[in-house]
């Protein structure tokens, strides 16, 4: 008798073993297909992981499937090792990675419509333009890189803005080309794919083209990923779960904007594409390019840590160091002393008066300033009370436009107030301010001027967002304002001004992260300003001019702010020379949480009485465990949140450790409606 492992979506670890009717047979071509079977009392679609000849249980304990799905080719051996390690290292079930990275439309019982290759490879037409004669300096990676060809190898590429990254992902992808290979092109938004598609498709115009990424409609996410996986499309841009397209020719892969958070998966699976697309690499035996203007700081010690020099995984480092157009210099940047001043509705003169020297010139300016709507709060001053989400722990954000108080957090909204819902006082006022303000603020100034804000508000969908960057491209609008939406990867020829406003703050957040995510915002925002003949100016606005952090910024200094970072980590024993999970739990009563989380610890401990050495896995000696704690914003959308922390300075024994407490937590049993999950690396701790 045949039997079958079939891997499910479901929260279970193992695959499920059915047995082959009468009639039908089965073969090891067949593995990676999929497969409709029985499941309680309904049918799901699975795949096909295995199959063995007799296998022992007996014929009446297994039931049989209903139909292996033969119209899509099987899904190959090295997507599969790529799910596996997924599944292992960020402790997910294995059939839930599997099912979860396809299109929908493969997860269901109708089959995907047939194919039509043809139209669904739009060709471009050629640009005529001839590609730039490269620069020295990158004509010198790029032979780097060819002298390691073929095989694994992973490059970090740190170039600033405009010094030419994108121009050797394309001769790196012509050469992949030439080869009769496949390239995948990782971007961390979907909003930037579409400079990057019209470069890759103008440079290529007869190679097959597919994108995937989240806002493609399920019809198309299915044509594209199906023409990825038959080797019709040559050339892969997507966004984080493209990491697990199948392409069976594949001969490079490239991480744009490597630092990118929203690399990392935020809810499910939560797995970091960057990490799975090092890994695949080196499955494939083929290089990947890690390119970022301000890499991670995880990357950057990969790549310059004396210590990690043995490490297999290593990267090795690749720097321009100049922009690539000869009369693009970088932008000056200054700081604005804004102690020394009364703002006017948060501007400073200084900023003031450069806005006007850009209007007078016909060139562009951009505010940018992280925090969209009008004010974050609204404040009554006779009694004290503040506009304060009832299901979370936030405030409820001033959005003028509208007439409406709004969670960012859990979407929850209301009218405005007319009065003070405690004391009566009509006199409630929006404190501080955010993108509508500040656009409000800058209306009144410059009458005259064409203003745009860009936020999440005013561009929703990737159709709006495409209409704003035309008519800036176009030269439609003098001063921009808005959030880092507009900060990433951007080029607006006609910008040369950018004033950064309410960056402070992140200066001192509790979070240690935020000092490496503001460098690399405030480096990208400031990398938007003169890219093509006129300089550009950056004006930071901040009560702190001395701090390092934007003395390095104002000297366009990643390395040393980077390694100062990095030795701050070292000292303190932080990632990445600390490895970390957490296990949060949500419930509705933060009790509940909590003590969900101490049962987990207990029995965390209780591994870490097994001796060293000891041959059983999830020895923990290695792993510390924090006590539980209710997360930072501990309430979202009614649910008590709290969070425990485990580290250890070896990924092993982490991983080791994990296997085996997942499984345990798994079995602690917990109020009805608490609900848990593990993050690896996380990101936010
Ligand atoms: P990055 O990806 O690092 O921001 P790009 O590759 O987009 O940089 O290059 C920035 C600008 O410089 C683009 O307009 C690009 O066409 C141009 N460019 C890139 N390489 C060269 C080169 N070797 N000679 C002239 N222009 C170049
Ligand atoms: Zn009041
Ligand atoms: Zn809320």
């Amino acid at each position: 008798m045949q039997t079958i492992e079939v891997a499910l979506k479901v929260p279970i670890d193992h695959f499920f073993d059915y047995r082959v009717p009468d009639g039908e047979t089965v073969t090891p071509d067949d593995v990676g297909r999929r497969v409709r079977v029985p499941f309680g009392t309904k049918t799901k679609i699975g795949i096909i992981a295995g199959i063995s000849e007799n296998g022992d249980s007996p014929r009446d304990a297994l039931r049989p499937i209903d139909a292996v799905l033969r119209d899509e080719p099987p899904l190959p051996p090295d997507w599969f090792s790529l799910c596996a390690f997924c599944a292992d290292y960020y402790q997910a079930p294995l059939g839930e990675v599997m099912l979860s990275t396809l299109p929908v439309a493969f997860r269901r019982d109708a089959p995907p419509k047939a194919r039509c290759a043809g139209k669904i490879l739009p060709k471009a037409p050629a640009s005529g333009a001839p590609p730039p004669e490269l620069t020295r300096e990158q004509r010198e990676i790029l032979e780097k890189i060819a002298e390691n060809a073929p095989g694994f190898k992973a490059w970090l590429l740190h170039g600033v803005t405009g010094s030419g990254k994108t121009e050797i992902y394309l001769r790196l992808i012509e050469r992949t080309l030439a080869e009769g290979r496949q390239a995948l092109l990782l971007t961390p938004e979907i909003n930037l794919t579409p400079q990057l598609e019209n470069r890759i498709k103008e440079r290529f115009p007869e190679a097959g083209f597919a994108c995937l990424h989240s806002e493609l409609g399920e019809p198309a996410r299915a044509r594209n990923f199906r023409a990825a996986a038959s080797g019709d499309a040559r050339v892969v841009v997507g966004t984080r779960l493209a990491v697990f397209t199948p392409l069976p020719e594949l001969g490079l892969i490239v991480v744009d904007e490597e630092h990118d958070a929203s690399f990392k998966q935020q809810d499910g699976v939560r797995y970091s594409a960057r990490d799975l697309a090092v890994f695949r690499a080196s499955e494939r035996k083929i290089p990947i390019v890690l390119g970022s203007a301000t890499p991670s700081l995880a990357s950057w010690a990969n790549a310059t840590d004396a210590a990690k020099t043995s490490a297999p995984r290593r990267y090795a480092l690749l720097s321009l160091r100049e922009r690539a157009v000869k009369k693009a210099r970088l932008p000056e940047v200054r700081c604005i002393d804004t102690r020394k001043e009364k703002l006017r509705e948060g501007l400073s003169g200084a900023l003031l008066a450069a806005i006007d020297k850009r209007l007078q010139n016909g060139e562009q300016s951009l505010i940018f300033l992280n925090r969209r709507g009008y004010a974050p709060v609204l404040v009554c001053a006779y009694c004290g009370w503040v506009s304060h989400c009832e299901r979370c722990s936030a405030n409820l954000v001033v959005h003028l436009a509208d007439q409406r108080l709004r969670c960012h957090h859990c979407g929850g909204e209301q009218r405005i107030p007319k009065a003070c819902p405690v004391c009566g006082n009509q006199d409630i006022q929006p404190f501080g301010r955010g993108t509508q303000r500040v656009e409000a603020a800058l209306t009144e100034y410059f009458p005259e001027a064409r203003i745009l804000r860009i936020d999440r508000d005013s561009a929703r969908s990737r159709k709006q967002w495409e209409a704003f960057v035309e008519r800036i491209t176009a030269g439609d609008a003098d001063i921009l304002v808005g959030t880092q939406m507009l900060a990433k990867g951007h080029d607006f020829p006609g910008l040369t001004l950018v004033g950064v406003l309410g960056a402070d703050a992140a200066l001192f957040s509790a979070d240690w992260r935020a000092p490496e995510r503001l460098f690399a915002q405030l480096m990208q925002v400031a990398g938007r300003a003169g890219r093509a003949e006129i300089p550009g100016e950056v004006l930071i606005q901040t009560q702190f001019p001395d701090h390092p952090l934007y003395a390095a910024i104002t000297r366009h200094d990643y390395p040393s702010f980077a390694d100062a970072l990095l030795e701050e980590r070292r000292q303190a024993g932080f990632p990445p020379y600390a490895y970390q999970a957490i296990l949060r739990a949500e419930a509705p009563r933060m009790a509940d949480a909590l003590a969900f989380l101490a049962a987990a610890k207990e029995n965390a401990e209780s591994h870490k009485s097994l001796k060293s050495g000891d041959p059983r896995e999830g020895a923990a000696e290695n792993v510390f465990v924090y006590d539980p704690v209710p997360m930072r914003m501990a309430r979202l959308a009614n649910l008590e949140r709290a969070q425990l922390l485990v580290e250890s300075p070896s990924r092993r024994a982490l991983r080791d450790f994990l296997r085996v407490w997942r499984i345990a937590v798994g079995a602690i049993k917990a109020p009805h409606r608490l609900r848990w999950h593990l993050e690896v690396d996380p990101q936010e701790v």
